[in-house]
């Protein structure tokens, strides 16, 4: 009943703002991911290769799997067959696995580039020079099998409100300038992943167009 008590409330918050849940099941059962769904989530996010393949045969096949943690090149065969967008593309070399793997299922897989927004060395992420390399490379062009649809970061663990807010900004800015730049032409790349549990609020006051919440729906993590 809580979880989806809880999953009404950021339906409701969410109507009409242009912004979508990604609810992040990490470290839940697959009962209360079934509860979830009941409630009417259909993105899901997960940060552990792992645990995503051995819940998503157990789930309805129109969840939407979006992986949200560090993704290890050696790891996207077990996703390639199924996950919906990869929001933690933090390298070229990533993309070019993501493109063999996809190719071989004959899929195209949707893919964010993950941004070093926080002051935390802790936080991974891109530099904006180092997107650029990436989006400039003859190997980016080439890709058929996985396509950018958009830009992702965490912000610092801090109550700081203005701090966030130059945060969640930066990343919009990047956004911003790499639509213009690479995607102007393609409606698609069209996301900014922003805002957890502690901080959806101010993220969606921002431009995020998805939020990622857990304990704000499921409580707190073991
Ligand atoms: C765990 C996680 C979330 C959700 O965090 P909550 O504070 O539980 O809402 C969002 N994004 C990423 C990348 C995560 O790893």
């Amino acid at each position: 009943m809580a979880i989806a008590d809880n999953l009404h409330f950021f339906q409701q918050q969410l109507a009409g703002t242009g912004c979508r849940l990604v609810t992040v099941t990490k470290t839940h059962p697959v009962e209360k991911l079934r509860e979830a769904y009941d409630a009417g989530a259909r993105l899901f996010g997960e940060n552990r290769v792992q645990e995503m393949t051995a819940k998503q045969p157990l789930l309805p096949p129109d969840v939407e799997w979006h992986l949200i943690g560090q993704l290890q090149t050696n790891k996207v065969k077990y996703i390639a067959p199924f996950v919906h967008t990869i929001q933690s593309i933090d390298s070229l070399k990533l993309l070019l696995e993501i493109e063999k793997q996809a190719a071989k299922h004959g899929r195209v897989v949707r893919g964010l580039l993950q941004f070093h927004i926080a002051d935390e060395e802790t936080k991974s992420g891109l530099s904006l020079a180092e997107a650029h390399e990436i989006l400039q490379s003859e190997a980016f062009r080439a890709l058929r099998h996985v396509r950018l649809t958009g830009v992702m970061g965490v912000a610092t663990n801090t109550p700081d409100q203005e701090q966030l807010r130059r945060e969640f900004r930066e990343l919009r800015g990047y956004f911003d300038q790499i639509k213009a730049q690479y995607f102007a032409d393609q409606p698609e790349f069209r996301e900014i992943s922003m805002g957890m549990s502690a901080d959806y609020k101010l993220a969606i006051e921002e431009g995020s167009t998805l939020i990622r919440v857990g304990s704000a729906i499921f409580g707190t993590r073991q």
